[in-house]
């Protein structure tokens, strides 16, 4: 794919306003020769593949090629492509870049991975971009502006076969920094979510799902091991779960 001709279609689950929708907007305009966004209005973090069938969906104009749906990210993309790019679909989707790191068990809850297996599922190469923060207050966006071009170019060399999207996760150090792109496999946390109770002020009980906690060390050749030390993760997903390995065992033992 020739960057410098193609047409990109940007989507986030943070919403139109989001400040990581305009990094990875000022890069794409650098990169590619149209760039088109079409976002949610609002923050859809943690939606997942989410998509709106019980009521209508709105697609808001706000400027030039820039479209805002008040739906989920998933929403978002099938808008783009089928509606608002309908004439001239896009060659490459990108989403993010999210306000904090989709890794391990995150993908899975993830808006901003689910925008990218949108477009995976409607037939094009798609990359999810996350910034991994330690502190929400300090996210280092200039981070992943530095390196979301060099990823990019990187990655359509390889010519992904369909049915599987790109999870790209930077990691919070400056950019000069970092040590590097690696290819790596989705990992895995031990701890679950963090639960807080509390009382709302009518006076009865909720609890509010907190950050999922780190663990100190993770398994080399994950996306969690490499963002903590420092490194650029690339994981590819795919649509299709099934576990190719148990489905023989299966097999094998059917009487
Ligand atoms: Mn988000």
């Amino acid at each position: 794919m020739n960057l410098a001709k193609a047409r990109v279609l940007i989507s986030n689950d943070d919403g139109i306003h989001a400040p990581g929708l305009k990094v990875v907007e000022r890069v794409a305009k650098k990169l590619f020769k149209e760039v088109w966004v079409v976002a949610p209005e609002t923050e859809q973090s943690a939606a997942s593949h989410s998509l709106t069938i019980r009521q209508p969906l709105r697609i808001r104009k706000l400027g030039t090629r820039r479209y805002a749906v008040d739906g989920t990210p998933t929403d978002s993309v099938l808008l783009g492509v089928q509606e608002a790019m309908r004439d001239c679909p896009p060659d490459l989707v990108l989403s993010g870049i999210n306000r904090g790191g989709n890794l391990g068990e995150d993908v899975t809850y993830s808006g901003t991975v689910a925008a990218a297996m949108e477009g995976t599922l409607l037939g094009l190469p798609s990359v999810a971009l996350s910034q991994h923060y330690l502190d929400r207050q300090k996210v280092s966006w200039k981070t992943a502006e530095y390196w979301t071009g060099k990823v990019l170019r990187q990655l359509v060399k390889l010519d992904w076969p369909r049915g599987v999207l790109m999870n790209v996760n930077f990691p919070d150090v400056p950019a000069d920094d970092v040590t590097g792109i690696e290819y790596v496999r989705q990992g895995r946390r031990k701890i679950g979510g963090d639960l807080k109770p509390g009382m709302d002020p009518r006076g009865d009980p909720y609890f509010w799902i907190g950050a999922q906690r780190d663990e100190e060390k993770f398994r080399p050749g994950t996306d969690l091991e490499a963002v903590g030390r420092g490194a650029i993760a690339v994981t590819p997903l795919t649509i299709d779960m099934t576990h190719v390995g148990m489905l023989k065992k299966m097999r094998d033992r059917q009487p």
